[in-house]
Order: structure tokens, then C-alpha cells, then sequence
């Protein structure tokens, strides 16, 4: 084969892997890795990839955004008891879509409260059905989930872990809900679905108030040096907020008329 048709042969190949990625049909496994003190990274690669967190605390396990499924949820409880042999006993819906919340009913079958704020409780019991049909119109075989709703929710923003895990609502971005969690003692902030190395998934976004919502962010002045996004490669400094901002940007020029 000459080097011509060698280069088509792999053009074709990596289109091909291309569709599958986009059909989802590549499920794989779900991993957790230590971040720092008390903080775990879950990559999740079933459905679109999804970046979860951990924090195992003095007595007990907080898990930040449930994953997709009661699958994926068992998937990662596994994971979690590789590394400790602590409870976890709270579950951080970080909004109300299928990827922070699918794994409800798994881990209230452990015994785990489902921990929220009033706005995503809210939301989740008006848009939970719609939010599972928009994802089986991306992945057919996402299961039919009902809304297991949270049964610990808060008025604003709030603490778990002694303060050691700190959740806090700046405004509408990727989704009206969507909060941000701060490790301080790590230093390291999980940026949820607001916060990613790519544009990501639009349809529910405030495009009007997003980029406000991240100078909020900003002038938080809270000191990290690690951002944990929620979607695509996990692992940022601080200027991954700058860099979505300028992202927002152009999606706006494209979209002006
Ligand atoms: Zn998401």
C-alpha cells in the first residue's frame, strides 16, 4: 500500500471510531483516582464522559453528582470501597440532569441521602422525564429512569463534611440549578457541567447570563489551583474559566443573526 492509501486507510479508521464515540457505543469503565487529600476523581465513560468527585472525609463518604445510572453508581460504589472501607452517606445532585442524578435510586438503596438545593429539587420533580427523553434521543439505550427525588434539601448554598466540602450557587450557566463545590483545603474547585475544556451541551444553557455567572466565579477569590470540570479531560488549572468564557464568546458571534 502506498503511503497515500496507507493515509486514506487510517483517515477512514479514525472517522470510523469517530461515529462509534458519537453513537456512544464505546461504554467503558469507570474509573476513580486520587486527587489530593481527601478529594477523588471518577471518570466516568459510559454514555458522554462524565467527571464525578469524592471526598472521603473523617467518617464518611461524600459523593459529588451521582453518575448516570444505578449501574454506573454500583460501579463506582465498587470503586470507592476499593480505597475505603467508610460509608458514604451523602450524594450531591449538582444539578437536575441525568448524568448528577441517574444513580439516585442506587445510592438511597445504600442508605445515602440525596442532598440538593431547593432550586434542583424543584427542578428535578417539573423536568426530570423531559431531561431522560432528551438523553435516550443522544443514547437510545439509556434506561427509562423515574425521578428518585433528593431528601435533603437545602434553601441555598451549604456545607457537608465539616465545611470541608462547601456547595455554592452563583447564578444560571449550563443549567438554571447548576452549583459549583469547593474543596478549600485541597484547593480545588468541581466545575460541574458549567465548566469544561469543550462547549458541551447547550440546549438548557443561559447564554444570557452564563459568562456573569463565571465572573461571579471569579470574584469569589476562592483559592484553588485545580479545577475538576465535568465533562472531558478532568483536570484544569484556573484558566479553564477564562478559556469557556471564550468559548461562550464565539459561540455568541455564531449565533448572532
Ligand atoms: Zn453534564
Amino acid at each position: 500500500m502506498g503511503n497515500i492509501s496507507r493515509l486514506a486507510a487510517a483517515r477512514r479508521l479514525a472517522g470510523l471510531a469517530c461515529l462509534l464515540a458519537a453513537a456512544g457505543a464505546a461504554a467503558g469503565p469507570l474509573s476513580l483516582k486520587h486527587l489530593r487529600g481527601g478529594v477523588y476523581v471518577a471518570e466516568d465513560d459510559y454514555y458522554a464522559r462524565e467527571n464525578s468527585a469524592v471526598y472521603i472525609g473523617g467518617d464518611h463518604v461524600t459523593v459529588i453528582g451521582a453518575t448516570w445510572t444505578p449501574d454506573t453508581a454500583r460501579e463506582l460504589a465498587e470503586r470507592i470501597g476499593e480505597v475505603t472501607d467508610k460509608p458514604i452517606r451523602e450524594v450531591i445532585n449538582t444539578n437536575y440532569h441525568t448524568d448528577r442524578a441517574g444513580g439516585n435510586a442506587y445510592w438511597r438503596s445504600i442508605g445515602a441521602r440525596i442532598v440538593a438545593t431547593r432550586q434542583t429539587a424543584d427542578m428535578m420533580r417539573a423536568g426530570w422525564d423531559e431531561v431522560v427523553d432528551f438523553t435516550r434521543q443522544g443514547f437510545p439505550d439509556y434506561p427509562k429512569l423515574a425521578a428518585v427525588l433528593p431528601d435533603r434539601v437545602f434553601d441555598g448554598d451549604f456545607q457537608l463534611q465539616g465545611g470541608k466540602v462547601r456547595a455554592m450557587y452563583l447564578g444560571p450557566a449550563h443549567t438554571q440549578d447548576g452549583i459549583f463545590v469547593y474543596f478549600p483545603e485541597e484547593k480545588a474547585l468541581y466545575g460541574n457541567c458549567i465548566l469544561k475544556p469543550q462547549l458541551g451541551n447547550l440546549r438548557y444553557a443561559d447564554m444570557a447570563h452564563y459568562s456573569r455567572t463565571l465572573d461571579r466565579l471569579k470574584a469569589a477569590r476562592l483559592d484553588f489551583d485545580t479545577i475538576i470540570a465535568g465533562h472531558q479531560a478532568p483536570l484544569h488549572g484556573p484558566e479553564l474559566i477564562d478559556h469557556y468564557q471564550g468559548l461562550l464568546r464565539q459561540a455568541a458571534e455564531l449565533l448572532r443573526p
